[in-house]
């Protein structure tokens, strides 16, 4: 499955533009993590993805045709956790998940549900109704939904809100499982959700794509851009931007990213973290 996003922009009928000129190239099988501050315009990017949004310019087309043109088609083919959705409370796992299927018209739906409900560790809450289950098994029936009739392209916006460490684990490995044989999506604030499961990243700010490539290659572009140093040795300085503090027995130690490190930063290797957030104050900057 490839999918071409091309001079893709979207101003919404408020007059706010929230995407500009997006171009991307995804294909599947991979596990690519859309990274951006909130406000960057992913969930926008990705409700166009599922056509529940009209771009205001642009184009994006699924192997080779126009979106548009094979709405229902890929409807089919797509599986979709949107940020906020409402889960009917009162319908039991099971009853909503039957209901998800009849709406993507999934023909053998006991089989599709019941491989959705063991993929997502489900089986002992699928009686349960809905407003009795925690905030993770939520999830999880989110996620149930989406992979509903084994679609081969999905989009998840903001799936690890609100999961406690542990479960985020479980997630992560879920998703990477998921992407052996499937294009997925994965949208998130949250830099150890694609840290060590995604292959590609796509990083957006302020509506447009500011990086697109591996882990690696983003990790690189920072190299010589992040330092630390003790507080109290700290000058003014313009345009360090400083990404942690650390209470340490030397005193209080500052990690930072700059343009150019000043003489007082003792140069670090970066991690993905750092990469990130250098770019993002470089933004800040521009
Ligand atoms: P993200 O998912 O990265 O947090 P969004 O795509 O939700 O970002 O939002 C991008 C920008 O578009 C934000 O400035 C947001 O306020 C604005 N926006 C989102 N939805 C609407 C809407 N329905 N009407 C007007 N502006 C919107």
């Amino acid at each position: 499955m490839n999918v071409e996003i091309s001079k893709l922009s979207m101003t919404y009928p408020s007059g706010k533009t929230a995407l500009r000129e997006i171009n991307l190239s995804l294909s599947s099988p991979n596990l690519i993590g859309l990274l951006g501050p909130n406000g960057a315009g992913k969930s926008t990017l990705m409700k166009l993805l599922v056509a529940g949004l009209l771009p205001t310019e642009g184009v994006i087309s699924v192997d080779g045709k126009p979106l548009m043109k094979q709405e229902r088609l890929l409807k089919a083919r797509l599986g979709y956790f949107p940020q906020s959705f409402g889960l009917f409370d009162e319908l039991t796992v099971w009853q909503f998940l039957d209901y998800m299927a009849a709406l993507k018209g999934i023909v053998n739906s006991k089989e599709a549900i019941a491989a959705a409900i063991q993929s997502t560790n489900l089986e002992e809450k699928q009686k349960a109704k809905i407003r009795t289950l925690s905030g993770g098994q939520r999830q999880r029936v989110g996620i149930a939904q989406a992979i509903l009739g084994n679609p081969h392209f999905l989009i998840f916006d903001e799936p690890t809100v609100g999961l406690d460490p542990e479960e985020r684990i479980s997630f992560r490995n879920l998703f990477s499982q998921m992407a052996q044989d499937r294009l997925v999506l994965l949208s998130t604030h949250i830099i150890e959700d694609v840290q060590s499961v995604c292959n590609q990243l796509i990083v957006i700010h302020q509506g447009r794509i500011r990086f697109a490539g591996t882990p690696a290659e983003l990790i690189a572009g920072a190299v010589g851009h992040v330092g630390i140093f003790r507080e109290k040795d700290r000058r003014q300085e313009a345009g360090l931007h400083i990404t942690s503090r650390v209470n340490t027995a030397q005193g209080i130690v500052c990690r930072a990213v700059a343009e150019e490190l000043p003489d007082f930063v003792e140069q670090v290797e970066p991690a993905l973290e750092d990469a990130y957030l250098y770019l993002i104050s470089r933004e800040a900057i521009q």
